[in-house]
């Protein structure tokens, strides 16, 4: 049965210049998808003055399309599908039927809002983004009060399903030019230079999460700029040379800027390069790492990465702010959230050292201290200080523990912080100290390996480490196992980086029976979720489906099986040995539970029985 399945509803055809213009050619070297955020990125090195894009939406299956002209994808086509998602599947690639046309597909179900998708320019990039709320539209407002933002960027059209009136053409290059290339029936409207409409609703400015375009020194410090709400991962610091780590998640980097260094002072530089496809890694070279801390600018479109001895006297925005109010609340037996609300956007840092916590409120008075401890209903926080900040601030002091994890949140306007405090309830276990080896030749030394450690943090997101995630597992599970009067050999009990070589070293020199190394797992996409159980060696095939099957019994998440992998650390060990991935830290909910004790000792008990299984198997 033959069926009419292509119903063309219409077709803009978008330019921002005459169409007369010798075409360029735009080059697309690289693609982003970021699901969580709902943007797909085309980036492009290429410094073309135009970039031509026609929209389609079409049906059966429902699907939009953005054909890119004069466009060259140099990288392999990309696709990614979903279930579950209103968004079924994206495509990226080179148009076949037309060489010379990038083609972008997105399919999606009914529930979908394709009168959400917008297409921008940003400088020489693409972006296409379908959630609302992604890009308000705000004005980009100078930041530090700096000199004014200089933008490049446009919205090229929307998918509204209206007649777009017609106006005269305007010479006016920064709206949006939009011609009809179909009329409402389908059929072609001949493109001539009188027919071409401008748009005159204002250009957007985008307000997003991702791009940062622009690096300023000032007195030593380092102005990022950008377009969006930047947000800076728990920093860390890597020997010899020192250099200071942060990490930018859902950041893009902007060709011009990426990888050049930048003189911070004598000694000094900073680098931005783009880490992983949805985040960007600074790294200051200084031999003072901890005297660099980020500065969030009232608007999250900017950080201020200062030095303390170099901001005396700078004011960072005109407005002052004062809490307006606040509260603590204890919300299970090891975490505590305090949230306050301003009357101004705040600017802002949040530092954690070992064993403290610091908020620097910039442009904050107004905290009435007595009143506020007077109301704290939380341990925690009773412990706050409060100190001057100068020239108009405040910096709040909570003690906290080494292991204290700390989720920071703000507002889209600045006007609410929110500082969760999560400390594992893991204290009896660093009360033990090292969990070494009792030799007793009459019973089975064990291995435990907690991945990653010292400057080697492993996977990272929103500031939660795989390698603190990895340490405390393999922490209880050496308890259980001590208990059990195994011979138990923990790799690292501490913060601290062991080479892999070692690692497969030390095994070997205490003539370990098992090794089991712990590991958490990433995904550059959010939907990644799940466990898995990797060997090597043929001998260590039984090990691994005894201990996976315990695992992915006892733990609820995707069960994504056994894989035979080259890791390092189970390729050179030569008793039976195995990685378990625990679950994913990108995956937002999955992260959420791995932070949690249940889940870090239910994984530990999980391998313990499947350990103990496979050696009675023996
Ligand atoms: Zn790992």
């Amino acid at each position: 049965m033959l069926k009419n399945f292509i119903i063309i509803i219409f077709i803009f055809i978008i330019n921002l210049f005459n169409w007369a213009a010798a075409a360029e050619n735009y080059k697309i070297n690289s693609v982003h998808f970021d699901n969580s955020d709902n943007v797909i990125f085309l980036a492009s090195p290429s410094k073309v003055q135009y970039i031509n894009v026609k929209s389609m939406k079409l049906k059966e299956p429902d699907r939009l399309i953005f054909d890119i002209d004069n466009c060259v994808l140099t990288r392999p086509n990309s696709g990614w599908s979903f279930k579950n998602s209103d968004i079924q599947e994206v495509k990226v690639s080179q148009f076949t039927t037309n060489p010379n046309v990038v083609r972008v597909v997105i399919t999606y179900n009914k529930d979908f809002k394709a009168d959400k998708v917008r297409i921008h320019r940003v400088d020489n990039n693409l972006v296409i983004s379908y959630n609302k709320n992604l890009f308000p539209q705000n004005d980009l407002r100078s930041v530090y009060n700096d000199e004014k933002a200089e933008v490049n960027y446009y919205e090229y059209t929307t998918f509204n399903e209206e007649e777009k009136t017609t106006t005269q053409p305007a010479d006016n290059t920064s709206g949006t030019v939009a011609v009809k290339a179909f009329n409402s029936k389908g059929e072609l409207v001949k493109q001539d230079a009188s027919k071409i409409v401008v748009d005159n609703t204002p250009v957007s400015k985008l307000k997003s999460s991702f791009y940062v375009n622009k690096i300023d020194i000032k007195r030593g410090n380092a102005l990022i700029r950008g377009v969006g709400s930047i947000g800076v991962e728990k920093p860390f610091v890597v020997k010899e040379p020192d250099r200071l780590v942060f990490d930018l998640p859902n950041t893009y980097v902007a060709q011009d800027i990426r990888n050049k260094e930048f003189v911070l002072s004598e000694k000094e530089t900073i680098k931005i390069g783009q880490f992983e496809p949805t985040k960007a890694r600074i790294v200051v070279t200084t031999t003072e790492p901890d005297k660099f801390r980020p500065i969030y600018s009232y608007d999250s479109q900017s950080i201020f990465l200062a030095h303390d001895d170099r901001i005396l006297g700078l004011t960072f925005y005109d407005k002052t702010s004062a809490i307006y109010t606040y509260s603590a609340k204890k919300n299970n037996d090891t975490t505590d959230t305090l949230q306050f609300t301003f009357t101004e956007p705040v600017v802002h840092s949040i530092k954690k050292l070992n064993n403290v916590l610091e908020v620097n409120l910039y442009n904050c008075s107004g905290f009435n201290h007595e009143a506020y401890k007077k109301n704290l209903t939380s341990e925690v926080f009773a412990k706050l200080r409060t100190e001057a900040l100068l020239p108009y601030g405040i910096k709040m002091i909570i003690p906290v523990k080494n292991t204290t994890l700390v989720d920071y949140k703000q507002s889209f306007d600045n006007k609410q912080l929110s500082l969760q405090l999560t400390t594992p309830k893991d204290a009896e276990i660093n009360k033990t100290g090292p969990l070494f080896i009792k030799r007793n030749p009459n019973v089975k030394t064990i291995v435990i390996d907690p991945g990653h450690g010292g400057s080697d943090v492993g996977a990272t997101r929103e500031g939660v480490y795989e390698k603190d995630i990895t340490l405390d597992i393999s922490k209880r599970l050496a308890k259980i196992l001590d208990k059990k009067g195994y011979n138990v050999l923990l790799i690292r009990d501490k913060d601290e980086t062991v080479s892999l070589q070692d690692r497969v070293k030390y095994t070997e020199d205490n003539h370990g029976d098992l090794f089991v190394s712990i590991h958490v797992n990433s995904s550059v996409t959010p939907e990644g979720v799940g466990l898995e159980t990797h060997y090597f060696t043929d001998q260590s095939y039984d090990f691994a489906q005894v201990v996976h099957k315990e695992f992915a019994e006892a733990i609820k998440s995707k069960d994504r099986g056994l894989f035979k992998s080259r890791f390092y650390v189970i390729k050179n060990t030569t008793c039976p040995s195995i990685l378990v991935e625990t679950g994913f830290i990108s995956n937002p909910e999955e992260r959420k539970e791995l932070m949690t004790s249940e889940r870090r000792q239910k994984t530990a008990e999980a391998i313990a029985k499947g350990i103990q299984k496979y050696l009675g198997k023996e």
